[in-house]
């Protein structure tokens, strides 16, 4: 695999980006390589500048949910374009995403438009505090939601005391209000809510964790998680960043069937442009202003670029249905079954819909604790087998694999080729 013309970029990159990238998981630093730089990605496959041709299961971290250069996006998008970039004004569009999002998102009756999930997620906690008129929040050790400062922990010293950043640069006094709780750990929660009565606004989670590797919601923890939050007057926040428009067209509230007092969208709700957004019932939701004393804004909130390719996009899926959503369902479980027959008890394979991890881990993986036994060394030598045999997936164990409807059955074959190929050398 030829990688010179990356490698000229990278260290190009290196001398005015911190790190030679945008964000940190695209250094490739867990895989021991220097990344692909990227030049353009049509359908399932994604081609660097060296001229090397993939089929890509990261898909952009989610949103490319249809594949890359979406003909429809593509045009909505480009039409747009000529009718001008940005008004700061409100446009039809915002409404028509509005009304989609609660068509398919039922709990969201109303909802607000955002540049990313890390200012959706933000937004939703402070109508939570704004509504509740408490101050903490619960987090779960393992799930992301967006580099906020109050959102930048992980762990605390132990599940009762006060939690410490994970992030220079964050003072500790805006992580006081955040407490963690374990992933699929009722009794951790419970104590969280017994120590701290009548203080917590809500308990933010994602339904299905896919920042830890992907982690599958165990039965009767969403449901556990509604009826706490009811009891002590919280509200429930499902960060469905990932899982919005994946697990179904009303995300993984629909897939579980368990409803949230506040859900935040991102990647696929922007169609692979830059959008978030926040919302819930409407009564919650008309705390923010200019109706109510919650506070956000955003210059290019909702700008027509953005609008028309969530529109697009959300639209394709729906019309798609519930064959759209089987058909990815099904891929995933082919990719996981390959993983699984091809490297058996070595790995555990978690895999919710068209979300899979396959973690190098004997144990079964329920939460970050153990998660983080995987042999990260084992994934990078699995992930480097595969890129040099044409897959380009996660450079990280603790990402998900992502499927797209443009990924063709002979795709997921050759895929589960390469993983089989990647098994017989490490035998
Ligand atoms: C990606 C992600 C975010 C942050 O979204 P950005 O658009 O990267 O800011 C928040 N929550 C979850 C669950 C995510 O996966």
């Amino acid at each position: 695999m030829k990688d010179i013309k990356s490698k000229q970029l990278f260290e190009k990159s290196k001398r005015c980006i911190p790190g030679g990238v945008n964000s940190p998981v695209r250094a490739y630093q867990a895989v021991g390589r220097s990344p692909l730089f990227i030049e353009k990605a049509y359908g399932s496959r994604i081609f660097d500048v060296d001229g090397n041709e993939y089929i890509d299961y990261v898909c952009s971290w989610g949103p490319c949910i249809l594949g890359h250069c979406n003909e429809r996006i593509v045009d909505e998008v480009k039409a747009a374009c000529d009718r001008g970039l940005t008004f700061g004004a409100p446009t039809e569009a915002e409404y028509e995403l509005a009304a989609l999002i609660r068509d398919c998102i039922p709990s969201m009756e109303m909802s607000r438009l955002v540049n990313s999930g890390t200012e959706a997620v933000m937004s939703a906690v402070r109508v939570a505090r704004g509504y509740t008129g408490r101050d903490k929040i619960v987090k779960f050790r393992g799930c992301y939601h967006g580099h906020s400062d109050g959102l930048l922990v992980k762990a605390g010293s132990g599940a009762l005391t006060q939690s410490a950043p994970d992030s220079s640069g964050v003072p500790a006094d805006y992580t006081r209000n955040t407490l963690v709780a374990e992933y699929n750990d009722a009794d951790s929660v419970k104590r969280l809510f017994e120590a701290n009565k009548g203080e917590i606004a809500a308990v933010l989670v994602e339904p299905v964790a896919a920042n830890m590797g992907v982690v599958l919601p165990e039965c009767g923890f969403l449901e556990f998680l509604r009826d706490i939050t009811k009891k002590f007057g919280s509200l429930l926040i499902f960060d469905e960043v990932i899982t919005g428009f994946r697990m179904s067209l009303g995300g993984a509230q629909e897939y579980y069937k368990v409803t949230p007092d506040l859900t935040t969208l991102g990647k696929i709700v922007g169609g692979g442009m830059p959008v978030g957004a926040y919302g819930g019932r409407k009564e919650i939701m008309e705390m923010v202003a200019p109706k109510g004393s919650v506070y956000q804004a955003g210059t290019l909130s909702g700008n027509p670029l953005a609008t028309a390719a969530g529109i697009a996009a959300i639209k394709q899926l729906r019309e798609g249905g519930i064959s759209l959503y089987q058909d990815l369902e099904r891929k995933g479980r082919m990719l996981s079954d390959a993983a699984r027959t091809a490297l058996g008890k070595r790995v555990q394979v978690n895999q919710a819909g068209s979300l899979l991890s396959v973690f190098f881990t004997e144990e079964p993986v329920t939460d970050y604790g153990t998660a983080v036994c995987s042999d990260t060394h084992e994934y990078a030598r699995y992930f480097n087998y595969l890129l040099e045999h044409g897959i380009y997936t996660a450079p990280s164990q603790f990402e998900a694999m992502f499927v797209s409807t443009a990924h063709s059955e002979a795709d997921i074959e050759k895929t589960a080729e390469a993983i089989m190929g990647f098994a017989c050398c490490i035998k």
